[in-house]
């Protein structure tokens, strides 16, 4: 889920919305003010419906920024790395950039959040009967029941026991603390996940059939994206299985071929580019030090005529920018990284000195390797 518009930090996390969240809330708006409000308080002025529905439309998104912010808290203080939140047609999804290291920070990270939704749930019920009990009514104390219901089934929705939804996630949490097998855990939970999207795209088409609107249509949606985000955490599981064991020193290709950054782009492509099979150079400077990476895609964006003007190191990919990682990393880390403005390599580094470089031909390979390793055992990249 991409951010279309950044809406800001709030606790220190960056909040974004996607273009999507339009459609859920026209759906909504118009759910409310032209079709539930009228019918549970008729003779209201018009206006009326429009506001209370608009309020009640903003009051339901802050109400999903707080689950997902709920995730976003307790994963940092956990030790994850946030990346942000992104609110988008189902919801919202709070991107973690670690996996939780044990059991119990898996399952709290998971849990805050449909608990913040039953909270938020209590509280509006009782707002709702406050305000009743002091004699207000009307379209404001129907604004807050109907926020005190969407938050009871938002928890409770979220809480079924299928990955990617929160309950997937306590399983995989409880499954993992039982039987210490991480892998096996989180994969039962995808394969839960995957049942329960099927059984709401199979439910959806019968209510498309009996009821046709766009209850059967949103119930076939929702059941489609669980099941391939199913699909693609078992999928990540199952290579995360497949590659126990294998290091990035193990599969890098060592000690490659460097270049001086102050050498001119026609002296790389002269003595470097036509001399060794490589299609990617790391860069270093006098003293033998990594500056950045230097691809042929690269080399093939610099016009000819600048070629004999423009240094290596001016074209060159900075440091900063280029993927790093140790010959000690798990493999499967790092493979989570990778991709971005260096066509897919990785430099090794140890000590400061590039010891290797890591192409998507040696992932390949290192799959295909792994795939030999384990007789009858595919690893469905
Ligand atoms: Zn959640």
């Amino acid at each position: 889920v991409k951010e279309t518009i950044r809406l800001g930090h709030v606790a220190g996390i960056r909040v974004g919305v996607n273009w999507t969240v339009l459609v859920i809330f026209t759906l909504i708006f118009v759910g409310l003010s032209a079709g539930r409000f009228p019918l549970t308080h008729p003779d209201e002025e018009p206006w009326a419906y429009a506001v209370a529905g608009g309020l009640a439309a903003v009051v339901f998104f802050l109400s999903l920024l707080a689950h997902e912010l709920a995730h976003a808290l307790v994963a940092q203080r956990n030790g994850i790395r946030v990346e942000g939140i992104t609110l988008w047609l189902f919801g919202g999804v709070a991107k973690l950039l670690d996996e939780a290291k044990d059991p119990g920070a898996d399952l709290r990270v998971a849990a805050v959040g449909p608990l913040v939704s039953l909270g938020l749930g209590a509280t509006f019920s009782l707002l709702a009967l406050g305000a009743t009990a002091i004699g207000v009514e009307g379209l404001a104390v129907g604004a807050l029941w109907w926020l005190a219901l969407i938050n009871a089934v938002l928890a409770a929705f979220n809480l079924v026991p299928a990955a990617p939804l929160d309950g997937g996630r306590i399983l995989r949490a409880l499954l993992w603390r039982r039987h210490g097998d991480r892998t096996r855990a989180a994969v039962t939970a995808s394969r839960a996940g995957r049942s329960f999207g099927l059984m709401l795209v199979a439910s959806g088409l019968a209510l498309l059939v009996m009821l046709p609107g766009l209850g059967g249509l949103w119930f076939m949606l929702i059941g489609w994206f669980i099941m391939t985000a199913a699909a693609a955490e078992e999928q990540h599981a199952q290579l995360q299985h497949t590659l126990d064991g294998i290091r990035v020193g193990d599969v890098m290709s060592a000690d490659p071929v460097t270049v001086p950054g102050r050498l001119s782009v026609d002296d790389l492509v002269a003595s470097y580019v036509w001399r060794h099979r490589f299609s990617s150079f790391p860069v270093t400077d006098e003293t033998g030090r990594p500056t950045g990476l230097v691809t042929l895609n690269r080399i093939k964006e610099v016009p000819f005529g600048q070629r004999s003007e423009l240094s290596v190191q001016a074209i060159a990919c900075p440091l900063e920018d280029v993927p790093q990682t140790s010959p000690e990393r798990p493999l499967s880390e790092l493979l989570l990284e990778m991709g971005g403005a260096t066509d897919g390599r990785v430099l090794v580094l140890e000590a400061g000195r590039v010891v290797g470089i890591v192409s998507p031909t040696d992932i390949t390979r290192s799959l295909e390797l792994a795939d030999l390793r384990r007789p009858g055992e595919r690893s469905h990249l």
